[in-house]
């Protein structure tokens, strides 16, 4: 069984105190928060939400109570343990961003690194694989002020990985943000929660927001009202067996394979490696790509998606070598790949502008990528049920089974495998022109 990596025992924050304007921001809170946990710390505004979040971090002194985190009581911690602390155990985002102005992107994020008096290099690379992952590489060397606030909030969240904290504090970090900038920070979030398993812990008065959490904090005048599991999310307890599973001793060559599969976890041993396995032996067979090669290319495509790069440099990225910041493919690879998806983002355009020959061009474009040979009273039939998907009147399964019924039937009469395949195309379409 984990042990709690944050203890909160009866925090009181008062200001103020004894004093007619005394106002008591908590009022006894006690919270126990477990390793790779997404906690949300909900409430209305005034309610002590960030009060408890800058207890937890150390910025504020509690007026009685303690914090414990990762087994030091804060109190007792030295000036210099608690810098080491904020510079590595610890990362913080904030509504307000916090970003130096008079220094550039690639600066700001390396700032937590020159603390710790690390060589340029090896801080830069650090900071431009988080740029990179983010979708602001192209951003580098642009100043905060030249940035939108989605951009802003990216390279915050960069500059609170750099030094690999196991804890991330955010306070109100899409406070500021248009939707869609909101929902990509919520989505980064989630992931480094996820896939980076770090402790994360959100302040928010957004309802919408509940759904990402293991485990909400409910705060109402600076107490704890409730606590409430989340239990559409994975139990945690099911991420407890596995670690509690996971062997002591390492066999050497095991920890040889840990070497070539930089992505295989201790966790996955036991269980999980059959999954891994999965992955591993589809995209050596499938892709001829190893899983370094398929990640790097994922986060250029990223870039692309973000429209920070265009194809010219999707393809030249792709083809770059890993430690000059490409994916390693070779050329030909990448050309044919950036020429596939400039075919399919060309459809995800034309459909956007929702003009009538869109659907005519996309039923087209299909009827050629798939080499579909389509009568003429077909065709005009296979363009009415393209239609009908894209203006949402039918979902996959309906537009499968008009594709593959039989033409006698009022069907486009495709081989099942093909009707799967057109239809996987056109889902894909419909992603990624959704509020594109
Ligand atoms: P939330 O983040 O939930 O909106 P806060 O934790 O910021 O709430 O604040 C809780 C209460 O403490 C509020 O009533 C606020 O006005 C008060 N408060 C916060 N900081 C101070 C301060 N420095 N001096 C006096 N009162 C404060
Ligand atoms: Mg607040």
């Amino acid at each position: 069984m984990a042990e709690p990596c944050i203890k909160v025992d009866q925090l009181r924050v008062i200001y103020n105190k004894g004093k007619s304007n005394e106002v008591r921001s908590l009022d006894g809170v006690s919270v126990e928060i477990y390793p790779e946990e997404y906690i949300i710390i909900y409430g209305p505004s005034g309610c002590g939400k960030s009060t408890l979040l800058y207890g937890i971090s150390g910025l504020q002194a509690p007026s009685y109570g303690d914090v414990v985190v990762q087994g030091k009581n804060l109190a007792q911690m030295s000036k210099r343990e608690k810098v080491e602390f904020h510079q590595t155990s610890i990362g913080m985002v904030f509504q307000a961003f916090y970003l130096i102005e008079t220094l550039t992107v690639l600066d700001n994020v390396c700032l937590p690194k020159v603390f710790r008096g690390e060589g340029l290099k090896e801080r830069r690379e650090k900071a431009m694989e988080l740029l990179r992952r983010f979708g602001i590489a192209e951003q580098a060397d642009r100043f905060p002020a030249q940035l939108s606030g989605g951009q802003k909030q990216r390279v915050s969240i960069a500059r609170a990985l750099v030094n690999n904290p196991d804890i991330i504090l955010a306070d109100e970090p899409v406070g500021n943000l248009d939707s869609e900038s909101a929902q990509n920070v919520l989505d980064i979030f989630k992931e480094i929660n996820g896939q980076d398993k770090k402790t994360l812990i959100m302040v928010t008065h957004n309802p919408d927001h509940l759904v990402y959490a293991d485990r909400i904090i409910h705060m109402k005048d600076g107490k704890k009202v409730s606590e409430e599991i989340n239990h559409d999310k994975r139990p945690k307890e099911a991420l407890k067996k596995e670690i509690a599973e996971t062997p002591e001793e390492i066999s050497s060559e095991l920890k040889l394979l840990m070497r070539t599969f930089k992505n295989l976890s201790l966790q996955q041993v036991g269980v999980l490696l059959i999954p891994f396995k999965a992955k591993q032996l589809l995209s050596h067979i499938i892709s001829e790509l190893n899983e370094e090669q398929i990640s790097s290319a994922e986060n250029i495509l990223k870039e692309f998606l973000f429209k920070n790069i265009d194809s010219g440099l999707l393809a030249e990225k792709l083809d770059l070598d890993f430690d000059k910041g490409g994916a390693g493919w070779n050329k030909m690879r990448a050309v044919s790949f950036t020429d596939r998806v400039q075919k399919i983002i060309a459809q995800t355009e034309y459909l956007n502008r929702e003009e009538e020959a869109s659907v005519v061009n996309f039923s087209d474009y299909l009827t050629s990528t798939y080499h579909l040979k389509l009568d003429e009273d077909i065709v005009l039939r296979f363009r009415a049920f393209i239609k009908l998907r894209t203006e949402n009147k039918i979902d996959r399964f309906g537009l499968q089974q008009r594709l593959d019924a039989p033409k006698t039937l009022g069907g486009v009469g495709l081989y099942k495998g093909t009707a799967e395949k057109v239809v996987r195309e056109v889902e894909l379409i419909m992603l990624l022109k959704y509020s594109a």
